[in-house]
């Protein structure tokens, strides 16, 4: 039987999204699989996420140690390998530290490695057909991942539909003694907080988000007065605070903020995995792109071409006049 196993990632005492995501993965990747959640972490937090999963999950293993006070792929790497069998499938998620964790776990567990993927297509003897996204999303990729020697994948967070967590039934099994050797050359010396800015994205229904489209920053005003039309707040793609037009806090993604909103305006975003790895919670999403061909496309409910410059002045015009 298809072991897999998959690794959730948390934060606040709190589980990610994907790791409701990865059951419906797991699902496609074999039917009858077993699946294992696998927690790791330090303190009480690693508790509360473990008991949480058992909701969602048959067989949880926990691993609790003081090494993993901070996110360091390398020690987490080191018991990962102790505890998880060399031939399993091992999911993790395709955002900054699984980029970090996934590639040296497969060259450990001697196993297949496959990044950001979006969907399987089932098992063909030890060839677990995948598709994965290229050139920004641009292109949809069909491989196959050799899985008789196991796998290490990661899966982009939002790809697979989240499933409902049941009541708590799991078991939890305490691999913390497992762990091993954790000694380590790279040291966390701090983590820094992000600063606090002027808005907080996370807490609006509403978000009129501009990427790169938005060309200059005396532009901004435009979905400025798009945004307070719409009663909400201007958030924005990476350029735009690389360029200092607007604060780090206003950045979503996955070197940003997390966003929650009902409806997502995407305003001249190209809808890269960096970006979109920030907005969760199923959002309804509005795209508006001169390119009919750009990614956002592919994850909008309402995709339409047009230049954001006319675009957000007229629709801003349009809600005032209601
Ligand atoms: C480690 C790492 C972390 C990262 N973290 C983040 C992150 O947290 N958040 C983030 O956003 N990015 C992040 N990035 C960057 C990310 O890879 C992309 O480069 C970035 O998201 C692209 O931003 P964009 O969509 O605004 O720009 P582009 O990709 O340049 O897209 C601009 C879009 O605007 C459209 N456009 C241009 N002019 C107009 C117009 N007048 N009207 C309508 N449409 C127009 C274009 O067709 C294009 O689709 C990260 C990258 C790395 C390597």
């Amino acid at each position: 039987m298809t072991q897999i196993f998959a690794y959730i990632p948390f934060n606040n005492g709190a589980a990610e999204d994907v790791a409701l995501e990865f059951p419906s993965a797991a699902k496609k990747i074999d039917e009858s699989a077993s699946l294992t959640a696998v927690v790791v972490g330090s303190g009480a937090d690693v508790d509360a996420v473990a008991n949480e999963m058992t909701s969602v999950y048959s067989e949880v293993i926990k691993i609790n140690q003081a090494d993993f006070a901070y996110p360091n792929a390398e020690v987490i790497r080191k018991a990962l390998v102790n505890v998880i069998p060399a031939d399993a499938i091992f999911l993790v998620p395709h955002n900054t530290f699984g980029m970090d964790l996934a590639p040296g776990l497969s060259v450990k567990m001697d196993s297949s490695y496959a990044a950001d993927i979006v969907d399987f297509e089932g098992i063909d003897g030890t060839a677990l057909k995948a598709v994965r996204q290229e050139l920004g999303g641009a292109v949809s990729t069909h491989v196959t991942i050799d899985i008789a020697s196991g796998a290490v994948i990661s899966i982009r967070p939002g790809s697979f539909a989240p499933v409902e967590g049941g009541a708590a039934g799991g078991s939890i099994i305490d691999k913390s003694g497992d762990a091993g050797d954790l000694s380590s050359k790279r040291k966390f010396l701090e983590l820094v907080a992000a600063e606090v800015g002027d808005v907080d994205i996370t807490k609006s229904d509403v978000l009129v988000s501009v990427g790169r489209g938005i060309e200059d920053e005396e532009n901004i005003e435009i979905a400025q007065e798009l945004a307070e039309a719409m009663k909400s707040v201007v958030s924005c793609s990476r350029p735009i605070v690389d360029a200092k037009w607007l604060e780090k806090s206003r950045q979503v993604g996955t070197s940003g903020q997390t966003v929650k909103p009902k409806v997502y305006m995407a305003m001249g975003i190209s809808g890269s995995f960096q970006h979109m790895g920030g907005v969760k919670g199923n959002p309804f999403i509005v795209a508006v792109n001169k390119n009919p061909k750009a990614p956002i496309f592919q994850v909008a409910d309402v995709g339409i071409v047009a230049d954001i410059l006319e675009f957000m002045p007229e629709l801003t015009e349009a809600i005032n006049d209601l």
